[in-house]
């Protein structure tokens, strides 16, 4: 499958048209953006690593039942997915307090949650992706209760199914970011999975091991990137 015109280059992804009007190719760049695009920088590897670990998550969660727009791995960065109609709501869902959280409400990073916490964005830059709920999903007409249902459910079910999958790699799901839309009228989870979308701390030192590394200055970034993938092959 050849590469067509550039559809739209994001922070860490560029999309691109392909001979099939369904299909489009994600590739996936070594680019790190932070804080809204106002901290830049490269992770040399990262777009490999993420490419090799969201076809990895992608394919466990198409086992288990939730549909999703991967298709196949093209090449070492470039993913061949679904065109999607993206809804303009990102879903983040928690099982440990850290990053949003931990500032919204004062709760201290590593407190372990009663129960996983579900919270919609916006995704709208410019309003730097405000927390919304089900009445301004609905007024804005970003999607209908019974998609977002589809959503909640879906969340829910990848959280328990990473959160096994992470297990057993000797990491923590602290918490983690979903993008969904339709293709042909189908709800799919759209977007990448990775280190840069989900925050993962060793099971034992609670070292992090994903973007927070890049986001907080702290060193060894690439290392974490690679840990990540070396544990969920082995
Ligand atoms: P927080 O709201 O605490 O900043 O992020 C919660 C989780 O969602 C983290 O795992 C974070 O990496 C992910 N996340 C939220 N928004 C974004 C975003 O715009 N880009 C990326 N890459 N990840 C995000």
């Amino acid at each position: 499958m050849e590469k067509g015109n550039k559809i739209y280059e994001g922070k860490a992804k560029i999309l691109y048209d392909t001979d099939n009007a369904d299909l489009i190719i994600q590739e996936f760049k070594d680019d790190a953006t932070a804080f809204d695009a106002t901290k830049k920088g490269t992770i040399k590897g990262k777009g490999v690593i993420n490419n090799e670990i969201s076809c990895a998550i992608f394919q466990l969660l198409e086992s288990k039942g939730i549909p999703t727009h991967f298709v196949k791995k093209l090449s070492n960065r470039d993913m061949l997915v679904k065109r999607l109609k993206i809804v303009m709501v990102e879903v983040t869902i928690r099982n440990i307090a850290a990053g949003g959280l931990s500032k919204l409400l004062g709760i201290e990073e590593g407190i372990i949650l009663k129960t996983p916490v579900l919270e919609y964005h916006y995704k709208d830059d410019l309003l730097h992706d405000p927390l919304i709920n089900d009445y301004h999903i609905e007024i804005l007409k970003l999607a209908t209760p019974q998609e977002m249902k589809k959503i909640k459910d879906y969340s829910f079910s990848v959280n328990q199914i990473m959160k096994d999958f992470f297990d057993k790699a000797n990491l923590k799901l602290v918490d983690f970011k979903l993008e969904f839309g339709t293709h042909k009228g189908k709800m799919l989870l759209g977007d990448e999975i990775s280190p840069d979308t989900c925050r993962l701390w060793d099971k034992i030192t609670n070292e992090k091991l994903d973007k927070d590394r890049f986001r907080r200055d702290l060193g060894r970034i690439e290392e974490a990137y690679q840990e990540v993938l070396k544990r969920i092959k082995t």
